[in-house]
């Protein structure tokens, strides 16, 4: 432990942003990393402990003591070997993670937790500075062939984790870049692309060959999922080929909203408007939908609806509009019930305060109004509340708004059924790929040999979920291929 009194001495320091007048002119990323002096300030605010709650609290187990300690003591070094020993990717999760590992900080009982995120941010970033990340490719080579399909976190991590075990890894990914949700989904002002691309080169360097605009199985998917590819692998064709397959495919289908109107032209499933986005900024392509001077509707109040609302001002819309179906969760949790677990609040991001948001909860959309040329105008819904779980609507509480286009941001429900169908793979109750994560045969699917990891597995979920899933499927091929796996679980 840094400093025994740092927790009673020392504020919490934030990590600062550019102006939003500033931010607002372009996509890149406006947070702006730690000091050496306030990351050691923060460091310094970590009790050591003695039952860490925020390694628990992390779904990659980060030793998040050590580290603040070692970042007191200016061991920057050692600081971000402790840090990769868990996570093979704290550039992603030092910016867009959640942070489930705050919410369990002691510290924050009864007062603002230990900045973990910020901490971890400034130790990888200072990494890259310092030329400290560097490829680690394996000594021996195994002669094991494996292929993954799918480039997003969970994909990588199982990459590089299996290419430093000495395994020959092909990474299958049908967008034109690699990074799943990350390189085509997320805004570059939350996650730059240079920090994939980077990670990119160093896995190439230690050995993982990544092959972009190749769908695995069927290549007709559904319309409106991104698909950039020119060529077509079977699944029969991957299993004779590669000693395993691991299926990283994220979880791609949209939940629809299928309310009358919903064909109007301008109401779109959000990535329809992110992923034009994110590829007008990264490759000059044009994204066909432009909200400049319009009322947008964003239906969803989750990270997703999240980026739709920070495009949205980057465009310059007119007015926007966010609708969530939960009534509005408290301003503060109660920590007395909710600690170390992730606590139902309010949540307000960046990208809400970049213009005047208009945030409506227990809100549910009944039409989309449109013009004679099929264009959508307008949008009626009528408010709700919600007793013993039950949704009712309230009567006489019907409304209608303009709205020139609106993003369905209501998460996603299932990976495409035709990858795992090719595959054989039996599905869960909720059509994900069904493998288990615990004991012998864990993330194994119902097909010997072809495992699945991230969010084709959980379902929608975090990026730090998907590193863990990612690494732990690693672990389990590398036995599964050798017999016994020195990985780490
Ligand atoms: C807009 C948005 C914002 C988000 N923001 C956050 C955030 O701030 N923080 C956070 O922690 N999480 C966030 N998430 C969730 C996070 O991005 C996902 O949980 C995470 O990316 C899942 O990783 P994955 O590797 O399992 O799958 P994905 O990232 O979805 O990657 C799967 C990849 O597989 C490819 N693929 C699928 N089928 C095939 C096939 N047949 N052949 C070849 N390739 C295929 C896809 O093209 C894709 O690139 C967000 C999600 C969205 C949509
Ligand atoms: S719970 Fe908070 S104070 Fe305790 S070890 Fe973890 S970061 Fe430090």
């Amino acid at each position: 432990m840094g400093k025994p009194t740092g927790f009673l001495e020392f504020d919490r320091r934030e990590e600062a942003y550019a102006p939003v007048e500033e931010r607002l002119t372009h996509y890149k990323e406006f947070v702006q990393t730690l000091s050496d002096e306030d990351a050691k300030v923060q460091g310094a605010r970590c009790m050591d402990c003695g039952i860490p709650f925020c390694n628990n609290g992390c779904p990659v187990n980060n030793i998040i003591p050590d580290w603040n300690d070692l970042v007191y003591r200016g061991n920057w070094q050692q600081a971000l070997e402790v840090l990769h020993s868990t996570n093979n990717f704290p550039d992603f999760t030092g910016r867009i993670c959640p942070a489930p590992c705050e919410a369990a900080c002691t510290l924050g009982i009864n007062a603002a937790p230990v900045g973990i995120k910020s901490i971890e941010h400034a130790i990888i970033d200072k990494g890259w500075e310092m030329g400290w990340v560097q490829p680690q490719p394996a000594d021996v080579k195994t002669g094991k062939k494996v292929a993954i399909v799918g480039s997003g976190p969970a994909g990588m991590a199982a990459a590089q984790q299996l290419a430093r075990a000495g395994h020959a890894v092909t990474v299958f990914e049908k967008s034109s870049r690699i990074g799943g949700l990350l390189g085509f989904g997320i805004p570059d002002f939350k996650l730059n692309k240079s920090v994939i691309d980077r990670r990119v080169a160093q896995m190439e360097a230690e050995g993982v060959v990544f092959k972009t605009k190749v769908i695995v199985g069927d290549k007709n998917i559904p319309a409106g999922i991104n698909n950039d590819a020119t060529e077509t692998v079977s699944a029969a064709q991957l299993k004779q080929d590669f000693d395993a397959v691991i299926l990283a495919a994220g979880s791609e289908v949209p939940r629809d909203l299928p309310v009358p109107g919903r064909q109007f032209k301008g109401v779109y499933a959000a990535l329809e408007f992110l992923i034009p986005q994110n590829k007008e900024v990264q490759q000059g392509i044009t994204n066909p939908i432009n909200v400049k001077g319009k009322h947008v509707v964003v239906i969803g109040g989750g990270d997703t609806g999240s980026d739709c609302v920070g495009t949205s001002y980057r465009h310059g819309a007119a007015s926007v509009t966010q609708f969530e179906l939960m009534p509005a969760p408290p301003e503060q949790e109660n920590k007395a019930l909710t600690w170390p677990y992730w606590p139902l609040k309010m949540r307000t991001s960046s990208s809400h305060k970049e213009g005047e948001t208009k945030r409506e909860f227990a809100v549910a959309t009944k039409e989309f109004v449109g013009d004679a040329q099929g264009n959508v105008k307008a949008l009626k819904a009528v408010r709700v509340e919600w007793k013993d779980g039950k949704m009712s609507e309230v009567a006489g509480s019907e409304f209608e708004l303009p709205c020139d286009a609106a993003f369905l941001a209501m998460g996603f429900v299932n990976p495409v059924g035709s990858l795992l169908d090719a595959f054989g793979v039996e599905k869960d109750a909720r059509n994900s790929a069904k493998a288990t994560t615990d004991g012998e045969g864990c993330y194994q699917t119902s097909v010997a040999g072809v495992y699945a990891a991230g969010d084709v597995r959980r379902g929608q979920s975090l990026v730090v979920w998907a590193i863990r899933e990612g690494r732990q499927c690693a672990r389990a091929v590398d036995e599964f291929l050798m017999g016994a796996s020195v990985l780490p679980r």
